[in-house]
């Protein structure tokens, strides 16, 4: 080409850009600093008005609000697509919307709808605050695909609508205003004094079944609900040493619930990432077994798409406004599939890491642009898939069928009853016959429910309609009885709910309801065992206490059917008059929401020694009938005044929180507050000062109470570094100043609950109690258990209580814990102790994996000890676990009162 031509060619397109374009304003010019550059952070405050402001100048976004965070911020949704796909993006969320949910439908009109439709590719940032590339890369993509004139950009916005989303606002607001309070860079750190989610942290990631944060129910809605994305990308940090970013395909287990489409559709995507930044030159990128993110566990914001047929996308990039660097691992310098191209160890900064970013994000939006009707149809076909699974026999491939496989067939070797097959093939695997199959993935007693009943007539329905509303919530439909109606021999009463499995969501409703069966993932056989990324096991519906009945057939019956996102509401109830006051079923949780309102209101509330119900006074009827119109509470009147009555006090609840927040405590913060417990917050502080004496209860959940073996100092930002104003939340709880003192709280007359690890108070209190999980080193020096013998990552088990004992009340006799390795205890006598529940079997897994599950049988879970005039309880298990477990929430609600 001569240079003429040349630049004809330029000035033509110069001009026609120029007609074009609109003026978008750049970051630089809104926030004063180009994205990338050190030391600079934007807050929310900041990025809110730019995304107004770029909506306003540019014809390839909408915006619209989208909910409110918990902090009271908005929440948008930004659509960037073409000036022409946005005047018709009703009718793309729709067909999308349609094909996800793969509804009526024939194979003909959804390859149509695939052909018309437009993918949809959500892309956000800004999920964990301190990483930072996350919320920045949102704001500069925004910019690049609002602005530029590039033939790239305009095909991806023609052909893509895109969905660009902020997932956690107040914390970006409290990291960049932190960082950028200092005058003196190199003085610029991100040691926030609390947690950068109002009540969860790091855990807003951990909530995306139960949504019982406002943010992740905002993302519901808009993913689950109204646009059924086919991709959904989550930005996160950091990678693993030496790399720069980790990326799909991820390692496994995968779940066995979702569809094998899912799993190819992430290699499809994956493809495009690594392959883009491998073109332009750009190293560092690690996938599968090397990056340690798997595809089992359903709950984050990435993970949970997968269980709706969508393609969760997850990076972990390295990097920070603060330089850094990359540095040397010698493994990693060596090639493998895991990661073709390392990086030279470098120095590091914010901008690398933002065009990394902006790179993968493009890379996605090729892989859609060039893929859109596949993955339209993909996504219609898992969930037709789905539909259909539902409405047959269908049989899940557990892993613990093929466990079974192996150990029929073996035993029938052993016994003589077959012999071993000959197998000359290459491979060497040990070929069992087919029949053994049959026997196992054909037999009817394996199949997968097409139908779960939750019977209205249960001892907490007011729980389980918040179980079904979170199902909903995901995008799930249930019906509702609209009479009351009988099957396989059991009356279900009216307002029981009915969730059908054939629907596209299938996984989900499967997931939510059944044991989740990790395999044993170790490193060899008879090797340590793998950490799973997050929990192994999290059936909502047996953390939740749920009743329900399988069924096995197709089901049909007086139903009224809800579309996704509707909610159920508690049926109304009667409360005729009564002389001789209220019986409150204490089994519901939300009988505690309403006695605390009642003390607050100033009623007399008592428990009722006999039935373990709460009784309330005649007067307080008007307050009854109103809370139990909101409520699916069991109140009657009584027909007597009741023999027994002890009454019920409010106490002074002190709930322990450190610098830079717990996230254990922080969910326990939300669970007070639902349910109506008025609290405050102590630190370390308030310990060694002796400021505690004012509470009546202290709580530690999780963290808080240091461990026996105490090794690692808890990391504390230098003083200087803090306000003043703060300086009292700083510190560690510790053996020498604080311990003594929490021992004179509780022989003074204080109670102190603990749940999970701080129940190591235990043994700093020097209780006839020992750790059952012990064995003897070849030294003859007893050590705990080894992982290669006992490993129970976050699972849920099965353990026995008597219901009789105070701190028990309302409590099934058998109940469902979430268990994360959690401390146990064996007694070396009972004087002033006694035990709150045992595990009686060697079997006690429900859901996920427990390795060495035989060593837990006989121990105790928790215990009370009475220590002068005062009390520890101590509770192992993870009974407030992520504010999921309400089938444990009254272990800690019953010891809330005097
Ligand atoms: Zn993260």
């Amino acid at each position: 080409m001569n240079k003429a031509k040349a630049s004809l060619i330029a000035l033509f397109i110069g001009v026609a850009s120029s007609i074009s374009a609109q003026e978008v304003t750049s970051p630089k010019a809104h926030f004063g600093f180009d994205i990338g550059d050190d030391y600079m952070l934007a807050n929310y405050k900041l990025m809110e008005s730019y995304f107004l402001t770029v909506a306003k100048e540019s014809n390839r976004v909408k915006i619209q609000e989208a909910g409110l965070t918990e902090e009271g911020r908005k929440q948008y949704l930004l659509i960037v697509s073409s000036p022409e796909n946005l005047a018709k993006v009703e009718d793309y969320r729709k067909i999308s919307q349609q094909l996800g949910r793969a509804e009526g439908l024939t194979e003909e009109q959804a390859k149509q709808l695939s052909k018309v439709g437009k993918p949809i590719v959500w892309i956000d940032g800004g999920m964990h605050s301190n990483e930072t590339v996350g919320s920045h890369q949102l704001i500069e993509t925004l910019y690049q695909l609002t602005s530029s004139q590039e033939e790239e950009i305009k095909n991806y916005l023609d052909k893509v609508v895109i969905l660009m989303w902020h997932v956690n606002p107040d914390g970006q607001d409290l990291l960049a205003d932190w960082y950028m309070q200092y005058e003196d860079k190199t003085k610029r750190n991100m040691a926030i004094p609390r947690l950068y989610h109002k009540y969860v942290g790091h855990d807003n990631n951990r909530d995306f079944f139960m949504f019982n944060m406002k943010e992740a129910s905002n993302f519901a809605k808009v993913v689950y609900i109204d646009w059924l994305p086919q991709i959904i990308y989550n930005h996160h940090q950091t990678s693993p040493d030496g790399t720069v970013v980790a990326g799909p395909p991820y390692r496994d287990p995968f779940n066995h619930v979702f569809d094998p489409l899912v799993v190819t559709g992430i290699d499809g995507v994956g493809f495009s990432m690594i392959d883009r930044l491998h073109q332009e030159g750009k190293p560092g990128y690690v996938r599968m077994d090397q990056s340690g993110f798997s595809t089992w566990w359903n709950g984050g914001l990435r993970t949970a798409p997968y269980f709706h047929n969508m393609i969760g996308i997850l990076t972990e990039i390295t990097g920070n406004p603060t330089p850094s660097e990359i540095p040397l691992v010698a493994e990693r310098q060596v090639p493998r599939n895991g990661l073709p191209f390392p990086v030279a160890p470098q120095a590091w900064n914010f901008k690398k890491s933002i065009d990394y970013s902006v790179s993968l994000n493009l890379a996605i939006l090729d892989y859609a642009s060039r893929n859109g009707d596949k993955l339209l149809y993909n996504f219609y076909k898992a969930g037709k898939n789905a539909i259909d699974r539902g409405n047959q026999d269908y049989w899940t491939n557990y892993s613990k069928y093929a466990d079974q496989l192996k150990k029929n067939y073996d035993s029938d070797l052993k016994s003589g009853k077959v012999k071993v097959a000959e197998n000359n093939s290459f491979y060497r695997s040990t070929i069992i016959p087919n029949s053994y199959y049959e026997d196992i993935y054909k037999n009817p007693k394996n199949r997968d429910a097409r139908a779960y009943i939750i019977s209205a007539d249960q001892d907490d329905f007011g729980t389980a309609i918040k179980f079904v509303n979170a199902l909903s919530k995901s995008g799930v439909y249930a019906y509702q009885a609209t009479e009351a109606f009988e099957y396989g021999g059991v009356q279900y009463p009216k307002h029981s709910i009915i969730v059908k499995t054939n629907q596209a969501f299938r996984p989900q409703v499967i997931d939510m309801f059944e044991a989740q069966d990790h395999p044993h993932d170790v490193a060899y056989e008879g090797g340590p065992p793998i950490r799973p990324y997050d929990a192994a096991g999290w059936t909502l519906a047996l953390q939740m206490g749920l009743q329900y009945d399988r069924v096995f057939e197709e089901l049909n019956g007086p139903f009224q059917k809800l579309a996704p996102g509707d909610f159920i509401e508690p049926p109304s109830l009667t409360l005729p008059k009564s002389k001789f006051g209220y019986q409150i079923n204490a089994k519901a949780n939300d009988a505690f929401t309403l006695v605390n309102k009642l003390l607050k209101d100033g009623y007399k509330v008592f428990r009722d020694l006999e039935s373990k119900d709460f009784y309330v006074e005649a007067k307080a009827a008007a307050p009854l009938k109103a809370y139990a119109s909101k409520n699916a509470l069991i109140i009657k009147p009584y027909p007597a005044k009741p023999k027994e009555l002890k009454p019920v006090q409010s106490l002074k609840i002190g709930l322990y929180d450190q610098y830079g927040g717990s996230m254990p405590s922080g969910w326990v913060r939300w669970i007070l507050e639902q349910y109506g417990y008025d609290y405050e917050l102590f630190y370390p502080q308030d310990v060694d000062q002796n400021r505690i004496a004012k509470y009546d209860v202290l709580l530690f959940i999780g963290p808080g109470i240091p461990s026996t073996e105490a090794t690692r100092a808890s990391r504390m930002p230098a003083k200087d570094l803090v306000p003043d104003s703060l300086q009292y939340t700083l510190g560690a709880i510790s053996v020498d100043q604080s311990i003594p003192v929490l021992k004179n709280y509780v022989e003074a007359g204080g109670k102190i609950i603990t749940i999970g690890s701080s129940s190591e108070l235990v043994y700093h209190f020097n209780l006839p109690v020992e750790n059952p999980l012990m064995e003897l080193n070849k030294e003859g020096k007893s050590v705990k258990l080894s992982n290669i013998k006992y490993y129970i990552p976050t699972s849920i088990l099965k353990a026995s209580l008597n219901p009789n004992l105070p701190e028990n009340y309302g409590l099934k006799k058998e109940v469902n814990i979430v268990f994360n390795n959690s401390p146990v205890f064996k007694f070396k006598e009972t004087k002033d102790l006694y035990s709150l529940g045992e595990i009686t079997t060697e079997q006690s897994l429900l859901s996920g994996w427990a390795h060495g599950q035989h060593y837990l049988k006989g121990v105790s879970i928790g215990l009370v000890s009475n220590l002068g005039k005062g009390k520890l309880i101590a509770i192992g298990p993870e009974a407030t676990n992520r504010a999921q477990s309400h089938g444990t929430f009254k272990m800690l609600f019953n010891q809330l009162y005097q």
